[in-house]
């Protein structure tokens, strides 16, 4: 696509030519030029907001804007965006169209992968606890042993939507676990790293791979791989806002208290942050939402309000968000000020802009966001969804599998 070589020739004139960067081997341009007129979009601009300061229309706009299937995004795009989405995708091509210039900028250099779980590794859902990606599979009943008492039960004219549904389970399931195997694949070859909003210890139940660094609550929560004897920062641990968690346990229970009459919210404990998901509330209800959790927040002013995708995100005032993570993941794996390291942060969410940023600042490393619909980012490259990101990942596997294989036969014909 003509417009995509504009977006990113710099990334191949890096990699192939080196000389021509003033720090030999050091940078990565991050982000690509912004060529073009920014795009405009009212309400995606509204979701910038921060919400402490908003009024409660800006708001319940925002929260609107957070809806990828909302009706008005849906409006919009039937409506016709089709240039500003080609504009944007020039911006922000496809890392699997530009996988070869990726691959090729990392020359004499240590990937690092740092992946963000919702909406990146798992499918976006309804119950924000069934957003796995474990071996769950393998340990629940076999689905087919059901079939009989199904038959029984369900009255024939329902049997085949049983079926079909059954189907959708089983192959949700299969891709989960597929997804899970491309990570382990990948954190063979890179430090791998899971950074979420997440508690924790909920996403390594998702995830159930020993091999990784897991940064949970946005990054103030991170652990390094139990299993790793080559890890320079095994069982590394750092919590910035451990004397936030009573206050942060007594805000969960208030939260509860006062959203109970909101039918569909859940208030999720994050450890080190509070989730408000009204992904499941009728769009009726978030301006009533909104108020309730805003005045909750009131009452404490160390935490601070802030939106993700169809959730409130409630966590302490301190300096410390997803690109502080990546960054002191670097710093714990030996790679703080060095230029031989290519980070690479695929997210999808608001939260995971901190991170971008970061990269663009080091002027180093490789930022996806993972959306089907333009949003204003600091990334470089984009992905349409976790489908498209386990496609990513199978290829840099294949591609690091087949470059060490060149290497062993080169060092065998020089031999
Ligand atoms: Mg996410």
């Amino acid at each position: 696509m003509a417009q995509t070589t504009v977006v990113v020739p710099e990334v191949g004139m890096t990699a192939a030519t080196p000389t021509a960067c003033p720090c030999p081997g050091s940078l990565f341009p991050y982000p690509p030029p912004r060529a073009g007129m920014a795009v405009s979009r009212k309400c995606l601009r509204a979701a910038q907001a921060e919400l402490g300061a908003g009024m409660l229309s800006g708001l319940v706009e925002s929260m609107r804007a957070s809806s990828p299937t909302h009706a008005r995004a849906a409006a919009a795009l039937a409506a016709g965006v089709d240039d500003e989405h080609a504009a944007w995708m020039a911006r922000h091509p496809s890392a699997l169209g530009k996988f070869e210039e990726i691959v090729a900028a990392s020359k004499g250099k240590q990937i690092v992968m740092f992946l963000d779980y919702d909406g990146t590794l798992s499918p976006i859902v309804d119950d924000p606890d069934a957003a796995f990606m474990s071996e769950t599979v393998s340990h629940s009943p076999p689905l087919f042993t059901l079939l009989p008492a199904v038959v029984f039960i369900v009255p024939a004219m329902h049997l085949c939507s049983v079926l079909t549904t059954c189907e959708h389970v089983i192959n949700f399931l299969i891709w989960n676990e597929q997804m899970r195997m491309a990570v382990r694949s990948v954190a063979k070859h890179f430090p791998t790293a899971i950074v979420s909003g997440r508690c924790r210890d909920k996403v390594f139940e998702f995830v159930k791979l020993a091999e990784l660094y897991y940064a949970g609550s946005h990054g103030m929560d991170i652990k390094g791989p139990a299993k790793s004897s080559k890890s320079k920062a095994k069982g590394v641990l750092f919590q910035p806002a451990s004397e936030f968690l009573p206050m942060i346990e007594e805000v969960h229970q208030r939260l509860i208290e006062e959203t109970k009459h909101v039918a569909g919210a859940k208030v999720e404990n994050n450890k080190f942050c509070v989730s408000v998901h009204f992904r499941c509330v009728d769009e009726k209800s978030w301006g009533a939402l909104a108020e309730t959790v805003k005045g909750v927040m009131r009452e404490y002013p160390k935490l601070r309000m802030s939106q993700g995708r169809m959730v409130f995100e409630v966590r302490p005032t301190i300096k410390w968000d997803k690109g502080k993570a990546l960054e002191f993941l670097l710093e714990s794996l030996g790679f703080a000020d060095c230029p031989n390291v290519l980070p690479v942060y695929i997210g999808d969410d608001r939260t995971d802009e901190d991170a971008f940023k970061v990269l663009r600042r080091r002027g180093q490393g490789v930022g996806i966001l993972v959306s089907k619909h333009p949003k204003d980012t600091s990334a470089s490259f984009s992905l349409q969804e976790p489908a498209e990101v386990m496609e990513f990942l199978l290829r840099l596997v294949e591609w690091k599998q087949l470059s060490r294989a060149r290497l062993r036969l080169r060092r065998q014909a020089d031999a």
